[in-house]
């Protein structure tokens, strides 16, 4: 995912390269994981000025061009994140259904088989999506810790 930068990325896809074009993927692409647009507009507005609309209008662009995905979660808000250019070998996440973060699983983690989807199926594989839904390691340690005593003292529940 490292390696091509930001207006290689742009060019692959036949996209017209403008300053906040190569914000967001640049933004994207450093972040290894896939994003709400809330948090990739948060983090472009540190760079430049961006307003959502244009924000939004960038992602489409870069969804139908095939260069980022959209993935959905189990909460309302879309992810997404770049797809280096390896149509046949998409990337799975790591979903963690307590705090929402959505990490990218390297590629050909051995998830899914495109090729052999196909041929099981009666169909063409366009995409796939292969989604893990977990509690991250974050979460797990926050779990870890004694959380009776708080419930306990609540008066009035005996
Ligand atoms: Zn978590
Ligand atoms: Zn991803």
């Amino acid at each position: 995912m490292l390696g091509e930068s930001p207006s290689r990325m742009l060019a692959r896809a036949n996209i017209e390269a403008t300053p906040l074009r190569l914000a967001v993927v640049g933004v994207m692409a450093g972040a290894g994981r896939a994003l709400p647009a809330g948090d990739i507009l948060a983090l472009v507005r540190r760079l430049r000025p961006a307003n959502r609309v244009t924000l939004y209008r960038i992602l489409d662009l870069l969804v139908e061009k095939g260069l980022a995905r959209r993935h959905s979660a189990g909460d309302r808000a879309q992810r997404y994140c770049l797809e280096p250019g390896t149509a046949g070998a998409p990337h799975g996440h790591a979903y963690c259904v307590r705090c929402g973060a959505m990490q990218c699983l390297p590629q050909g983690a051995g998830l899914a088989d495109v090729a052999a989807l196909g041929a099981g199926l009666a169909m063409d594989v366009l995409s796939v999506e292969v989604r893990i839904d977990g509690v991250c390691a974050a979460c797990r340690g926050h779990e870890s810790r004694p959380a009776g005593a708080a419930v306990d003292a609540a008066p009035g529940n005996s």
